[in-house]
């Protein structure tokens, strides 16, 4: 054993270590890691590395996370760790998923999401501790629906086809295709972004291009099924190069995403950036001082943050996006745990 700057004694050896001795010094090599790529300002990849060696750290802990697909870095490799001491606990899991799942996305820096599911693995506290700093998991309901109801579907593929023909606006003659939704929103969840995009216009699908992938992670994040969520647009037709929607075209287009709402009666409206808010909610305030605060269009929450476009020129800003969308978990659990109470 030798003498660590901290004080405590570290293992050398590893046939002869104390398993959480071990632990102790496989979770600083970890945090080691973080800090390095924190510092490099590490995002993509190597936060999808992160998120292994959170869940991996997680396993060693003996908290029933699945072991990670992939070795560590050689840095964080250590020896081979000692049969649990314990049986893995099944319901530790969201654990590790909650902080793979906020990595994922990219925003967690190592001070919060990531950082802190290490140290409650450490610990060996409760995994509610770190759902705390991590998601709070909104998997879909035990024996909730998968599909809306019929009439709500064949409602929405009515207007979609209706949109596809529409020429309510100037907008109809440069689009290929009208572009309506993507998912169920069976979640309760919707986002509305502002219009669609080039890719968007080829597929007929909105958000599958470069931001559409960002939304997919920021959807992972919450631990919602992608196809759960459902999202759409203000305007249903591509704006010539990319500019945003006049207040005209958005005006002629509202009653397609009014009637959307209507039929979905989401429990929350995520409205991706300024354009969007200022569709829905007929505010012409900036989004960063909109973005964060609760609003209601008809009676429904709605919460405005960032359009992903944004994110992927200002990456920093992916932190305040995680606290709304955070906001919008708790908002969710609230909810279901009011529903679930007895009257
Ligand atoms: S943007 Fe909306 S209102 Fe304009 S043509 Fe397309 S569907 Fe019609």
């Amino acid at each position: 054993m030798e003498s660590h700057p901290s004080g405590t004694e570290e293992p050398t050896s590893p046939g002869s270590e104390d398993p959480r001795a071990e632990l102790v010094r496989l979770v600083r090599s970890v945090r080691a890691q973080l800090e390095e790529l924190g510092a490099a300002g590490g995002w993509g990849v190597p936060l999808l590395g992160r998120a292994r060696m959170a869940a991996s750290a997680a396993a060693v802990a003996g908290h029933g996370a699945a072991p990670s697909a992939e070795p560590p870095p050689r840095s964080a490799v250590a020896p081979p760790a000692p049969p649990p001491p314990e049986r893995a606990r099944p319901e530790d899991a969201p654990l590790a998923r909650a902080a793979e799942g906020a990595v994922a996305f990219g925003q967690a820096a190592p001070s919060d999401g990531v950082a802190a599911a290490i140290e409650v693995a450490a610990a060996g506290a409760p995994p509610a501790a770190a759902t705390v700093a991590a998601a709070p998991p909104v998997a879909r309901p035990a024996g909730a629906p998968v599909r809306l109801p019929l009439a709500v579907e064949e409602r929405l593929a009515a207007l979609a086809r209706e949109a596809s023909a529409c020429q309510n606006c100037g907008l109809h003659q440069g689009r290929r295709q009208s572009v309506f939704s993507r998912g169920t929103g069976v979640s309760g969840v919707v986002f509305v972004g502002e219009g669609p995009g080039e890719e968007e216009d080829k597929q007929a699908l909105p958000f599958v291009g470069p931001a559409g992938q960002l939304l997919d992670r920021m959807i992972a994040a919450m631990q919602i099924e992608r196809d759960d969520v459902y999202v759409c647009n203000v305007v249903k037709c591509r704006p010539p190069k990319n500019r945003k929607p006049e207040p005209d075209e958005m005006a002629r287009c509202l009653p397609f995403l009014a009637e959307q709402l209507d039929l979905l009666k989401p429990k929350v409206i995520i409205a991706l950036g300024a354009t969007a808010v200022q569709g829905l909610l007929g505010t012409t305030e900036g989004i960063t001082r909109l973005r964060g605060q609760w609003k209601t269009y008809r009676g429904i929450p709605v919460m405005p943050t960032f359009h992903p476009a944004y994110l992927l020129r200002t990456p920093q800003a992916k932190r305040e996006v995680w606290k709304d969308l955070q906001d919008v978990l708790r908002r969710l659990r609230d909810d279901a745990s009011d529903a679930s109470e007895p009257t």
